[in-house]
């Protein structure tokens, strides 16, 4: 018997995409237009780097423009390739359609190791390839908005944005042309945190629904549970830090390039995040059982696995080994077409990429909207909402003063309810409501349909049907 072959990124999202599509009825030919993607550019460019020429591979591509800009991270890795590339480009489609950020899909790659190269020397590149996709509208506030992915971060988004500002002189909106930008280069608050806090926000929603936490095979709420993460860069990072710090969850090992720690007791994710960043890895952490197979770890006893590295990771080698009864996919395809069979016959409950990774998406779309509207979310509004709280509690107050001391107003509340909402809490409320709903939305298709059993095809399911009616709306 030959082994089944493991289909390439691409194929894999399609595959899934497949799932779905049988389980709908699209006018014909919508479903193969919703699929391929638009327009994929490659492009080869060479800097001058420590004495010679270094010839870079970049791609940029485009997968739907049912809505204008599209949007979609730039990646940092030696792996880029366009297969990725259009497959997590097509990811983004489906998934600005399913939280509701009203933008086509794109990604984009270059291919190198960021730790191979000095600041200066990446800051050379990074300005190369924008200069390259800038002049093909590959990089504009109203055609395409790229934000940090793997090996990119609020540093490379500041070159880009600064680059745009170069080339597009009289672009007053040149700031909204790439999002995940520094606080003070016309970022938004918590951006950075974005990815990781809607990891915490969608499994905090999942625990609020005992029905969802029971298909699972477990119940109770959040607290305690053991969690396994594989990556701690941005996403891994806050989503581990969140979960544990705030949500009583206990970290049980933490997977990274060159290997993995365990510990049962839960293991001090700021404490492993400032060892990485000494030494480069995790291998000799003090408070951790080291094991240099850290991809064996993902296959340990736990109530949540966060693979939030990179794709392809729980695969048809593995799949069936892996014990945990829930998996929330915080990395973009970490389980593959393959996998997710597997998985799904046993009863693993996914919360697929598209859904449990869309915080990013989702922080950058107030991003671009502040930079389009050229003023922080609350400056206006919020003394006068202090204001009129200030006059509720006065209110209360001679009440008090009236009534004696039969009640009296806990000092917390006043201090709590007197504060008006910043920018930071306002972004926040933003995501937590769009991680809500976007989680009804899904649920209600995994228990209303006899034929959807998984929250992935719940998921296509609500996506493709948005996508298609934009298609519809436009004629086509
Ligand atoms: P990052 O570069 O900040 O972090 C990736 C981490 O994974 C690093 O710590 C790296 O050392 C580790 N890693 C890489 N290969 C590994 C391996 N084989 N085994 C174990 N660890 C490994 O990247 P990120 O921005 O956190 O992105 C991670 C994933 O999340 C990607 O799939 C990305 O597409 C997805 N994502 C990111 C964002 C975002 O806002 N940054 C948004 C949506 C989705």
């Amino acid at each position: 018997m030959t082994a089944k072959r493991e289909p390439t990124f691409r194929e894999s999202v399609d595959l899934m995409f497949n799932r779905a599509v049988a389980l709908m009825e699209l006018p014909p030919g919508l479903e193969e237009k919703i699929r391929v993607c638009n327009a994929t550019y490659t492009v080869r460019f060479g800097v001058r780097l420590r004495g010679q020429i270094h010839t870079f591979t970049g791609y940029r591509s485009v997968h739907s423009e049912h809505m204008e800009p599209v949007k979609g991270g730039i990646r940092y890795a030696m792996g880029v390739n366009q297969d990725e590339v259009e497959a997590l480009a097509a990811l983004m489609t489906y998934k600005c359609a399913l939280v509701e950020a009203p933008f086509g899909g794109s990604k984009g790659g270059l291919r190198l190791d960021p730790r191979e190269w000095e600041e200066h020397e990446l800051e050379m590149i990074t300005r190369r390839f924008a200069y390259e996709l800038i002049k093909r509208d590959l990089i504009h506030p109203a055609q395409n908005v790229p934000a940090p992915d793997m090996g990119t971060g609020e540093r490379e988004m500041a070159w880009i944005a600064d680059q745009y500002k170069r080339m597009a002189t009289t672009d007053i909106n040149y700031r909204a042309c790439v999002t995940g930008k520094p606080i003070h280069g016309g970022g938004i608050q918590g951006r950075t945190e974005a990815t990781g806090r809607g990891v915490q926000y969608a499994l905090r929603e999942f625990f609020r629904h005992p029905e969802d936490v029971a298909a699972a095979g477990m119940s109770g709420k959040l607290d305690g549970k053991r969690v396994v993460v594989q990556g701690l860069g941005n996403v891994g990072y806050h989503a581990a830090k969140f979960l544990s710090e705030e949500d009583g969850c206990k970290v049980t090992a933490i997977i990274e390039r060159d290997g993995a720690l365990i510990d049962e007791s839960g293991l001090d994710v700021e404490a492993v995040r400032n060892w990485i960043a000494r030494h480069g890895g995790v291998d000799g952490y003090p408070d951790g059982k080291y094991i240099a197979d850290g991809t064996k770890a993902l296959e340990n006893e736990c109530e949540i696995l966060i693979p939030a590295a990179m794709e392809g990771v729980i695969n048809l080698e593995n799949a069936a080994r892996i014990k945990a009864p829930l998996i929330i996919e915080a990395a973009n395809g970490p389980v593959t077409a393959g996998a997710d069979d597997i998985l799904r016959q046993k009863g693993t409950v996914i919360i697929p990429d598209m859904y449990a990774n869309a915080g990013g998406v989702t922080v950058s779309y107030f991003e671009w909207v502040k930079n389009l509207s050229h003023i922080r979310f609350g400056r206006i509004g919020r003394r006068q909402e202090e204001a009129r709280h200030q006059l509720i509690i006065d209110e209360l107050e001679r009440l008090d003063a009236h009534l004696g001391d039969n009640w009296q107003m806990s000092p917390h509340f006043k201090q709590q309810y007197l504060r008006g909402a910043g920018e930071l809490e306002l972004v926040r409320s933003g995501l937590d409501d769009t991680m809500r709903s976007a989680y009804q939305s899904m649920r209600e298709v995994w228990h209303n349909r006899q034929d959807v059993t998984d929250l992935r095809t719940a998921a296509y399911l609500v996506s493709i049907a948005k996508v298609a009616a934009s298609y519809r709306a436009m004629g086509l």
